[in-house]
């Protein structure tokens, strides 16, 4: 494995990062090179550990989508990979590097493509903003604070972030602040790639009914705030609809998946 850390001198010329589409500048400290590596290893556990699911339907719609927002978002050398995962769970991911699953529970709750863009583009918004690198990296600036500044070492810190990522089932829960940066350029995206962006509310909304409450339970558990998160999102939504309004090939809310 090659080496993490930059020496502290280096921080402030190499440290920084501009997030894409958001345009946030974020603390980065681990190189891509090793976040997509590992991201590919722990999806390569992940699959061996769940099968596909093969539900013709879902997996088309996954295709349609994935190909979809593939083509509107700024390519940072990842391959992206989408997979439906046959578990009754309502969930997604997205690992370092572009690798997505999609567990089949979660078209209990996905109306049509649509919505289940709205949920892809969060996932996808989260691996190009690296906020899995980010959050590591200020666990290292505090380990490296803690322990002085001629601390070197492998990257073993992002071995146990990720790999404690996969003990749980790859799902790593993010700050409040994240979410919301997800869920912006997640909105952004899936209304470039075509999609009406007000599904992103029908979706979100199912989550404040009590539909099906223990699936709900695990995907709140890692996108937390249902009422905050509609105020947001309502917030952001001219821009979006603005946004989709531009978009070359409007789909409206796509295929109906029941
Ligand atoms: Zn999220």
């Amino acid at each position: 494995m090659k080496r993490l850390i930059f020496p502290l001198a280096l921080l402030a010329l190499c440290g920084c990062r501009t997030v894409p589409i958001s345009g946030r500048t974020q603390l980065m400290l681990s190189s891509q090179g090793d976040e997509n590596a590992l991201g590919a290893q722990a999806f390569g556990e992940v699959r061996q550990k769940i099968p596909a699911s093969k539900n013709a339907a879902q997996n088309q719609s996954l295709a349609r989508v994935g190909a979809a927002l593939k083509n509107v978002t700024p390519d940072q050398g990842f391959v992206w990979e989408f997979v439906v995962l046959d578990n009754n769970e309502a969930n997604a991911f997205c690992l370092p590097g572009g690798r997505i699953g999609v567990y089949s529970g979660l078209f209990s709750f996905v109306d049509n493509d649509a919505e289940l863009a709205v949920v892809v583009a969060h996932e996808i918004a989260h691996a190009i903003a690296r906020h899995g690198g980010e959050r590591m990296s200020w666990s290292l600036l505090q380990t490296l604070g803690l322990w002085g500044l001629s601390y070197g070492t492998e990257s073993e810190t992002l071995l146990v972030l990720y790999g404690a990522a996969t003990d749980v089932g790859v799902l790593l829960p993010f700050s409040r602040s994240n979410e919301r940066e997800a869920d912006n350029i997640g909105l952004t995206l899936t209304a470039r790639a075509g999609y009406d962006p007000n599904a992103a509310l029908h979706f979100w909304q199912k989550f404040g009914g009590g539909r099906g409450q223990s699936a709900i339970e695990v995907f709140l558990s890692t996108h937390p705030g249902g009422a905050e998160r509609i105020e947001e999102l309502k917030k952001a939504m001219p821009e979006a609809v603005a946004e989709y309004q531009r978009a070359a090939n409007k789909k409206g809310f796509g295929n109906a998946l029941r």
